[in-house]
């Protein structure tokens, strides 16, 4: 059942998708070789509690009833790992990549956003499928308006991440967000124009492309968590939490503070 929002509400959700926005910035701001993701995950959950919120990962059960809650405040998912790493102790290397995704839970709502980060120098092609897509979340995005259908979306993202020769995981997908971090309707990153569930204004979704550098065929970790690209090679994922607009999505979640970090770091 697809939960849908008063403005009331969709501004809580703002405020908790903000905050996810500004703990990424503070990630961002430690991101370099030697940092471990572990490091990552004790700053961000400082700041979110400090902030007044909850980091909704920390303790979220596991999709296999009988395996562990989710250890951490972030998933750090490193290189090949395309969603859902545990943060741990190995220091992060000169020419990797990490996907950190963050949750929080404040005034009664979830922000859900997710960003990757490269580490000092990533090689150019790497840096391509981190820039595709990000591209591709914002061709969702641009879908992500009244009258519009969910396949619309993942077409969108779908077809801008193929062109290049790259792989969309299929056994993950977006998600409403709402007083719950995962509501229905699910949101694929791929489709065809014109099927499925019509979007609506009210509607809170979370548009997350996992794409992988070649094979789309995905692996289980043995830490009961990870997901893994089955030929070991990158993979990218960015999410934003918008609201259905009536000419355009509403993005509630922000790259705005953590680009701003990568900049003033550039200099
Ligand atoms: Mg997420
Ligand atoms: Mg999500």
């Amino acid at each position: 059942m697809i939960i849908l929002k008063t403005e009331e509400e969709i501004e809580l959700l703002r405020q908790a998708n903000l905050l996810v926005g500004r703990t990424l910035a503070e990630v961002a701001k430690l991101i370099e070789p030697g940092v471990t993701t572990r490091q990552l995950d004790t700053v961000a959950e400082e700041f979110i509690r400090d902030h007044g919120a909850i980091p909704t990962f920390k303790g979220f059960p596991n999709f296999e009833p009988g395996l562990p809650a989710f250890p951490g405040s972030l998933c750090t998912s490193v290189n090949g790992v395309i969603v859902h790493g545990i943060p741990n102790d190995v220091p992060l290397r000169d020419g990797d990549i990490v996907s950190v995704d963050c949750g929080t839970y404040l005034n009664g709502f979830c922000g859900d956003s997710a960003y990757t980060f490269c580490v000092g120098n990533v090689d150019e092609k790497v840096k391509h499928l981190l820039q595709t897509t990000k591209e591709a979340l914002y061709l969702g995005i641009e879908q992500a308006v009244v009258g519009k259908r969910l396949g619309d979306i993942g077409n969108a993202v779908q077809q801008h991440c193929e062109k290049f020769g790259y792989g969309v995981v299929r056994e993950f997908t977006g998600h409403g967000v709402g007083r719950e971090m995962h509501e229905d309707p699910a949101v694929p990153n791929y489709g065809r124009r014109g099927n499925g569930v019509k979007l609506k204004l009210g509607m809170v979704i979370a548009i997350e492309p996992m794409i992988t550098m070649k094979s789309r065929q995905i692996v289980f970790d043995d830490d009961d968590w990870g997901i893994s690209t089955s030929d070991g090679l990158p993979a990218a994922h960015f999410e934003h939490t918008v609201a259905i607009g009536q000419k355009e999505a509403d993005i509630l979640s922000s790259f705005d503070f953590l680009e701003e970090v990568l900049r003033n770091k550039q200099n």
